[in-house]
């Protein structure tokens, strides 16, 4: 028999996972990737229960891109140290089957890419355009064209794609927050819990890797475009007088490895995420923005659903039926993580002061049921 042929634009989480499910359920994949290799500076990724388990369907052990870890807490902190809340991960594992898992996003698109055959993932090619997609698609890249059973719009939250087939969508949000990332060598004073701490319209975040490096994140409130000059200065200025350990974790970053992002997300939703033999994922489908940890779960969990219905179905059908299981969900966790957003950038002192109070009333087990919607979605259908 011979096997169905996938192409997909785009080598980020979405469209590496996506590949990886189609390859075990028998497709012939390529992968067009238009950055030149994979990415040198990176920053951590917090995988949570849900995209384990879409993981786990596609037979594909994220554990593998870290080593063994175990469950930590995820404190919840002001910025003189209080705690507001704490998510206990052995509570969360016994609860969702296991705990959320910090991981190295290099290490992750590492691990994912070797789990493709050889050749599959062509770096250095762009795709222009998709066409066709209500008959046998076209991809025009920049090595050539490609024809498939199947497209994969994987293009990212700015995904050109989307902007071909829905040309009258408003695109994207600001949502008035930038964010820094960066990863600290392995070297410094130990980290053994993950953190977040709340200031006013002001975030870091800091979270242990299981090789002993720390993924560390940060977030401000200011006007879209904003770049400061010298950006260590810029994050001293900031969070130099918070709680121990920001203050030495600041002290170490390489300014060159230090990623800055605006943080976007759609505006609106799509109407559909699929259009004959094409389909999109991930932040291409339905970009959100960060509060929730969510964006690239989401991109995990339509890429298990993807592969499942597409076993053995007719290919506009099962992308149909995708759209029909997925629109409602990501958009349902795009809204909430704008929502969750607005309130942890909040800048008004005596609103920080009332949300302070309410998170550090809130008892753990209420906190832990909110994330039963995240976190407890198991609709990939069978192990691969
Ligand atoms: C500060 C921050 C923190 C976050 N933290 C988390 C977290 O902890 N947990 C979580 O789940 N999510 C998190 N997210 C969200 C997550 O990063 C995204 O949702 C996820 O990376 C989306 O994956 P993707 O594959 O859809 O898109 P991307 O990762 O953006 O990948 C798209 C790929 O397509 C390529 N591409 C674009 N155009 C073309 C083209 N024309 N031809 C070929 N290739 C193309 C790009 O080069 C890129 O490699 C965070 C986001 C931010 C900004």
């Amino acid at each position: 028999m011979t096997r169905r042929r996938a192409v997909v634009a785009g080598a980020g989480i979405g469209g590496l996972a996506a590949a990886v499910a189609l390859h075990r359920r028998g497709w012939d994949v390529t992968v067009c990737e238009r950055a030149a290799g994979p990415s040198a500076v990176g920053a951590g990724i917090v995988l949570a229960p849900n995209a384990l388990r879409a993981f786990d369907a596609m037979g594909f052990d994220a554990a593998r891109a870290t080593g063994p870890t175990s469950p930590a807490a995820m404190d919840l902190r002001r910025p003189g140290g209080r705690l507001l809340s704490r998510a206990d991960g052995v509570a969360l594992a016994a609860r969702y089957g296991r705990p959320p898992l910090a991981v190295h996003r290099t290490a992750l698109a590492a691990a994912l890419a070797d789990a493709l055959p050889e050749g599959a993932l062509q770096y250095g090619t762009e795709v222009a355009a998709v066409d066709g997609a209500d008959g046998r698609p076209v991809v025009h890249t920049s090595a050539g064209t490609l024809t498939a059973e199947v497209v994969i719009a994987a293009d990212g939250i700015h995904s050109p794609i989307r902007r071909q087939y829905f040309p009258a969508h408003p695109g994207l949000h600001y949502s008035g927050e930038t964010a820094w990332r960066t990863v600290l060598r392995a070297g410094g004073p130990p980290v053994r819990a993950a953190a977040e701490t709340w200031g006013r319209g002001e975030r870091v975040g800091v979270v242990p890797l299981a090789d002993g490096r720390v993924y560390l994140y940060a977030t401000a409130v200011v006007p879209e475009g904003y770049r400061p000059a010298g950006v260590r200065a810029e994050l001293l200025r900031r969070y130099g007088t918070w709680h121990d350990p920001i203050p030495a974790l600041l002290e170490r970053i390489d300014p060159a490895a230090v990623l800055q992002h605006d943080l976007y997300d759609l505006a609106a939703p799509l109407p559909r995420f699929h259009q004959g033999r094409l389909a999109w994922l991930g932040d291409a489908a339905h970009a959100m923005t960060p509060n929730l940890g969510q964006g690239g779960c989401q991109a995990v969990e339509d890429a298990a659903v993807l592969a499942h219905l597409l076993d053995g179905a007719d290919v506009p059908a099962a992308l149909a039926a995708y759209s029909a299981a997925r629109c409602a969900r990501t958009d349902a966790l795009r809204i909430r993580s704008r929502r969750a957003g607005r309130v942890a950038a909040l800048t008004n002192p005596l609103a920080v002061a009332a949300r302070d109070l309410a998170l550090r009333a809130t008892p753990a087990r209420v906190a832990r049921r909110a994330l039963d919607d995240l976190f407890a979605f198991d609709g990939f259908g069978q192990t691969a």
